[in-house]
């Protein structure tokens, strides 16, 4: 039986059509919750798309459309979609089917060219009754009160938005991913520290979806992972931002918001809705102590960039980067070389230099979190009571007299057995 789901139709003056339009490529992007098919075309197209089932199959046809070269086919892991196949339809128009997985829900809308690419047809699929769910701006108490700092480790970019691109090809969106890996890896080896990796694959996630994800999973801090580039080539060096509301404090601070910020209108839909209004309201109330907070990290980690070699600024800067508005979570934005500049753009895809670079920024996290570890974490606990031990002393027996159980007590002092020795000094946890 054919079940007719949706039709969407752009209905445009004809004059907008003019001439045969060439499919010059597809490309399909398949996220954990999504799946992206990206039409590169060669002018304005007229399409229509239509859901059928036995078998699920959506057809997308595309009017006074020809596609001279084959299809590369979807990645066996994609979850919405087995093959593609395109054909012509009445002699001048273009049909392409994409068999699927399961019943899903699609949107689709037109791209004008931007400086990487051309018009473009882009097309979302996702699991039913699952688009852009919004996440609720207060989190509930959480009643564990021994709880990891959770960090929220974004990579730049990614999916049909590459970000920079280096003199020798090597793409922002490559390198951000490989270095926010490596953090999370180093974070998750920590005590009392856990990381949460926002963009996993080569994918687009809109910043609000960043945002979303890292509150989803109540982070103490996002960390956004960029390179930089600049026209002058010699230009280079890391820089370290935090969000500002009064504009940017720098001309080259702003110039860089607006071509990050930009990234978000790949995803075609505006970002406004009634959230925003509650977002504002509670930007006011929390954002102060969050930007206190977000400083704070934003030094040292720049102080431990300065490490590894000259930074680009001495300070920190602060720029309208979209990413870092989140009322209640810091938020800070790591531009960790310029791409632009040959040298650093060999560092940059040099797997040793990522890792010294994910250990510098996770040497800034740790430091600041130890200092000002948030109420309720292990950290925060680790850092209150302090004990010096004293002959006599056993590990059971001071357990019992600060009324906390021996598996914290060993955690907490990464104890792999219960031998102490005289004058070594514990941490004793509070919770
Ligand atoms: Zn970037």
């Amino acid at each position: 039986m054919r079940k007719l789901y949706l039709i969407l139709c752009f209905m445009l003056p004809i004059s907008a059509f003019a001439g045969q339009v060439t499919m010059q490529n597809v490309r399909i992007w398949a996220a954990p919750d999504n799946t992206r098919v990206v039409f590169d075309v060669s002018g304005r197209v007229e399409h229509k798309l239509e859901l059928l089932s036995n078998p699920d199959r959506l057809v997308v046809d595309i009017k006074n459309a020809k596609m001279p070269q084959a299809i590369g086919q979807p990645v066996r892991a994609d979850r919405y979609l087995n093959k593609v196949r395109s054909a012509e339809r009445n002699k001048s128009d273009l049909r392409v089917v994409f068999d699927l997985k399961k019943n899903i829900e699609m949107r689709s809308f037109l791209l004008q060219p931007n400086r990487q690419y051309g018009h473009r047809l882009v097309i979302d699929l996702y699991d039913e009754n699952k688009q852009d769910i919004a996440t609720p701006l207060i989190t509930q108490a959480d009643n564990n009160r021994s709880k990891d700092v959770i960090i929220a480790v974004d990579a730049g970019h990614g999916g049909d938005d590459p970000g920079a691109t280096g003199p020798h090809g090597v793409r922002e969106k490559d390198v951000t991913l490989q270095i926010a890996r490596n953090l999370v890896h180093l974070i998750n080896q920590e005590y009392g520290m856990k990381a949460v990796l926002i963009r996993e694959g080569d994918y687009f996630l809109s910043l609000r979806n960043r945002i979303g994800k890292a509150r989803e999973h109540k982070a103490d801090l996002f960390i956004s992972i960029h390179a930089d580039a600049f026209r002058d080539p010699r230009v280079k060096g890391s820089s370290v931002y935090i969000l500002s509301n009064r504009g940017a404090s720098s001309e080259a601070a702003k110039w860089l918001a607006e071509r990050e910020n930009a990234a978000d209108l790949v995803g075609g839909v505006s970002l406004d809705d009634k959230d925003d209004v509650l977002a504002s309201v509670l930007l006011d109330l929390s954002q102060t102590a969050s930007l206190e907070a977000s400083i704070g990290v934003a030094d040292r980690v720049l102080y431990d960039l300065k490490k590894l070699g000259k930074t680009h600024k001495k300070y920190v800067q602060s720029a309208g980067f979209a990413v870092l508005k989140s009322p209640d979570i810091p938020s800070i934005l790591v531009e960790t070389a310029y791409i632009s500049n040959p040298e650093e753009e060999k560092n940059l895809k040099n797997a040793a230099y990522q890792t010294k670079l994910a250990k510098a920024l996770l040497s800034g996290l740790k430091g600041y979190f130890t200092d000002y570890a948030p109420e309720g974490t292990l950290l925060a606990a680790a850092a209150t009571r302090k004990y010096v031990i004293v002959r006599g002393d056993t590990l059971s027996g001071i357990a019992q007299r600060y009324s906390v159980s021996m598996n914290t007590l060993r955690d907490s002092n990464r104890l792999k057995n219960d031998r102490i020795r005289v004058g070594q000094v514990l941490n004793i946890p509070t919770i």
